[in-house]
């Protein structure tokens, strides 16, 4: 259960996504540096008095999670794509977790619509007791009503103090877990859709410049026991981009850094795209499931 006092700070981490996710939305360009949109992200965030829960995702088209800008990253947004764009806050490790699509093509608006009304109808029915497995089923009705799939290997989640992910899955598609929706509960509801062409699945696609620890045991070898204790105590196990890496521990600490990913003390998450390479729209955001109502902390 949440004391008051963190429930403050989640409700702070969420009115800073929200406010971000809104000034993004009039931000993205087509034709504008990747980096650009990352790092305003991230700055926005600072300037608000947060802190970022993980590199701002910029996941273009087919692109489904997982892509932030490594430095100095020359792509830019292209013509007539759907970009989605995801936001993490924390304060004092309490997170708010908040995406939204942004469409440059009209014959795709149909993607962000569908699960904007998904996350929406989702909400709606989010409620202690509620099963996980009913929540989604909610979603995947709504984004075949629209003639789509939805993306079934992608997942909302439990939300706990310095962890993105608590192992209690939100799905977005009927199933049979009986996992139960608890008051007291954060969690990030986010649907994603694809179209009738889609696999409706996401598979590894490369990589996207995103890490975290891995081993809680620090390397032995000194300059990279140092790099490891610098990476733990400003990110726990959040996840960080090689670019805060680089900015922070500069370009002579990037041996150190490589020794810590061949020794797998940090890992890299993989580029998730959809299987059949066909364009993705997400809506998230984040909750708090109280006794007698479901607050949404994203707006
Ligand atoms: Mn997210
Ligand atoms: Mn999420």
């Amino acid at each position: 259960m949440l004391e008051e006092e963190e429930l403050a700070k989640l409700r702070k981490a969420g009115k800073i996504a929200g406010e971000v996710r809104r000034w993004v939305e009039g931000y993205v360009k087509e034709g504008m540096k990747v980096i650009d949109l990352c790092e305003g992200v991230e700055r926005e965030i600072r300037r608000r008095g947060g802190s970022p829960a993980f590199p701002c995702n910029v996941d273009i088209n087919e692109v489904g999670a997982h892509y932030t800008s490594p430095p100095s990253d020359p792509s830019l947004i292209p013509p007539g794509s759907i970009v989605k764009v995801d936001i993490g806050v924390h304060i004092d490790g309490y997170i708010a977790d908040t995406a939204v699509s942004i469409c440059f093509n009209p014959e795709l608006y149909v993607l962000k619509q569908a699960t904007d009304e998904a996350l929406e109808a989702a909400l709606e029915a989010l409620a202690p007791g509620v099963k996980v497995s009913a929540i989604g089923a909610v979603i995947q009705k709504i984004i075949e009503k629209y003639g789509l799939k939805p993306v079934k290997n992608l997942t909302g989640h439990g939300l706990g103090r310095y962890k993105l992910h608590t192992g209690k899955p939100i799905p977005n598609v009927a199933g049979l877990d009986s996992l139960k929706i608890e008051e007291g509960e954060a969690y990030a509801v986010e649907p994603f859709s694809t179209t009738q062409q889609g696999a409706g699945e996401v598979g590894e696609a490369g990589f996207g410049h995103i890490f975290r620890i891995l081993k809680m045991k620090p390397p032995k070898e000194e300059k990279a026991r140092s790099l490891f204790e610098g990476i733990k105590n400003r990110f726990h196990t959040l996840p960080f981009a090689f670019r805060w890496v680089e900015e922070i521990w500069g370009k002579e600490n990037l041996a150190a850094f490589s020794s810590l990913l061949k020794e797998r003390h940090v890992t890299e998450y993989p580029l998730l795209a959809e299987k059949n390479r066909q364009p993705v729209a997400q809506s998230e955001h984040t909750v708090i499931v109280l006794k007698d109502e479901v607050q949404v902390l994203t707006l």
